[in-house]
């Protein structure tokens, strides 16, 4: 039987705020256990929750950059339940009234809705280790906005793609720093199959906490096996939680599935309703930086490829500093190049990946330099390589380490034949009628060199050199 696979995700994203949302203590990952509490975020009978506006803009700013509408008279809801990393035995909610409803956005040519955004606070965390757990709650109390989408994906690569343009409209808009590493990024998974034919869907089950792509993949391609092989067996999917366990690969039953009522939700005496007025809306619309969608666009316009426009606004950093280089006056894919090269390479094997220790002038100048052919192109990822990792000018790097190109013909004469003794295998091919070898050649001169000759003048010495062998 062919079975057709539905979808729905709710996505869990802690909120960039400098406190938590009902109390004054720091939100910040890591830190000294239970070092950043106090008596209201560890549920001190007495204590009132106090909201923090920070939270509810960035809720607001989210629903805005997935086009969502804006509940104005938002509330607040108790959901009642029981376990050790959450203190006051229930979590500050809402279910009645959330903050954002509707909007969605669109992922390969389809769009996904979705159904709400709401705000509440997240629980502390146990730590288990030799034998104890401690009890963590520098996470409880922490904002999180659940993001709710409509059973609308049909693969797991398309709920994969879904989580990243999430994540990556939150990181653009400053709402969440996205580090599904940190987990301020966490997804539950609903998935259910249907007979091709079927009119309506099949139960479904929800596996929760899923912290990577990988896995929200995996799990999802393992669910929708199991599931098929129970109803091709004949039986029924028990609607219920499962658990991702990352080394065996496999789902795991964890609880039936619970409903609202299981947990009891009221309405919280303790917060006001909040009403959000237009001027509010409009003022944290007026905050918000071009999102990645109508980057994409913009990007494509100045003539990059598709592929090289999504590598760049992998990350924001990254797509921060290549619109500044074009504002700036650079080409922009002459800036694009080297961006997405030499820059992401020092990038990626850097340790801080908060910031880039290059300035915008000092990048743009070293691409001037290497137009005007001051520079080779080679020299150029040498220059950028050094800006990188010594943290200095362009006028300085490209002193200290010989960068600018002085050509003598005797020099590149001479390290051509050079390289072309040491590869007398290479010579042949090339004599064979093999031109592939003509850019190991290059790469080998390149070496030597050291970047002090242009591209175009080696090529032309190598080209005579090898015709005359
Ligand atoms: P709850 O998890 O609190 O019961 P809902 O019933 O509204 O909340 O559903 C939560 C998620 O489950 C949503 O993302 C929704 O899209 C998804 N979902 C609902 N029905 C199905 C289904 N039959 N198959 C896959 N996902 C579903
Ligand atoms: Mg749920
Ligand atoms: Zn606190």
């Amino acid at each position: 039987m062919k079975y057709i696979t539905v979808i729905g995700l709710e996505i869990h994203a802690e909120l960039l705020t400098e406190t938590k949302v009902f109390c004054g203590c720091k939100n910040s990952f890591g830190g000294t256990v239970n070092g950043s509490c106090c008596p209201v975020c560890t549920g001190m009978p007495g204590t009132l929750p106090v909201l923090n506006r920070k939270a509810v803009e960035l809720a607001i700013a989210a629903g805005l950059s997935f086009g969502s509408g804006i509940t104005q008279r938002t509330l607040w809801d108790r959901k009642n339940y029981f376990y050790p990393d959450l203190a006051k035995a229930y979590q500050i909610s809402q279910l009645y009234a959330p903050v954002c409803v509707g909007g969605g956005l669109d992922v390969g040519g389809r769009f996904i809705r979705l159904t709400r955004i709401h705000l509440e606070e997240d629980a502390g965390k146990l730590v288990h280790a030799r034998g104890e757990t401690v009890i963590d709650y520098n996470r409880a109390g922490v904002p999180l906005i659940e993001i709710v989408s409509e059973p609308d994906m049909r693969s797991s690569d398309e709920a994969a793609a879904f989580v990243e343009k999430v994540r990556r409209t939150l990181v653009y808009a400053g709402v969440s720093d996205g580090k599904m590493e940190q987990g301020s990024l966490r997804v539950d998974a609903n998935i259910s199959i249907m007979p091709e034919n079927a009119s309506e869907y099949g139960t479904r089950t929800e596996i929760k906490n899923l912290n990577s792509f990988k896995f929200i993949k995996k799990a999802i391609d393992f669910e929708v096996e199991r599931q098929a092989e129970v109803l091709n067996a004949g039986e029924r999917v028990i609607q219920e939680t499962r658990r991702y366990d990352e080394i065996s690969g496999e789902t795991f039953s964890m609880r039936s599935k619970e409903d609202a009522h299981d947990y009891r939700y009221f309405p919280d005496p303790d917060i006001l309703p909040l009403i959000i007025k237009d001027g509010d809306i409009e003022r944290i619309s007026a905050t918000l930086t071009e999102p990645p969608s109508k980057r994409y666009a913009r990007y494509t316009e100045y003539g990059l490829s598709g592929v090289d426009a999504e590598v760049i606004l992998e990350n924001k950093i990254i797509a921060d500093f290549f619109d500044e280089c074009v504002k700036s006056g650079a080409n922009p894919q002459t800036a694009a190049n080297c961006v997405k090269g030499e820059l992401m390479r020092c990038f990626n094997a850097a340790e801080n990946k908060d910031a880039l220790p290059i300035s915008v002038s000092d990048f743009v100048k070293a691409l001037a330099l290497a137009e005007k052919s001051e520079i080779s192109g080679n020299g150029l990822k040498t220059a950028i390589k050094y800006m990188f990792q010594e943290g200095k000018p362009i006028d300085d790097v490209v002193k200290e380490h010989n960068l600018t190109v002085n050509e003598d013909l005797s020099v590149i004469t001479a390290a051509i034949a050079k390289v072309l003794a040491e590869n007398p295998k290479a010579v042949e091919q090339y004599k064979n009628g093999d031109t592939k070898v003509l850019s190991f050649f290059m790469g080998q001169c390149a070496r030597a060199l050291k970047g002090t000759a242009l591209a175009q003048t080696v090529q032309a010495e190598l080209k005579k050199a090898l015709d005359k062998n």
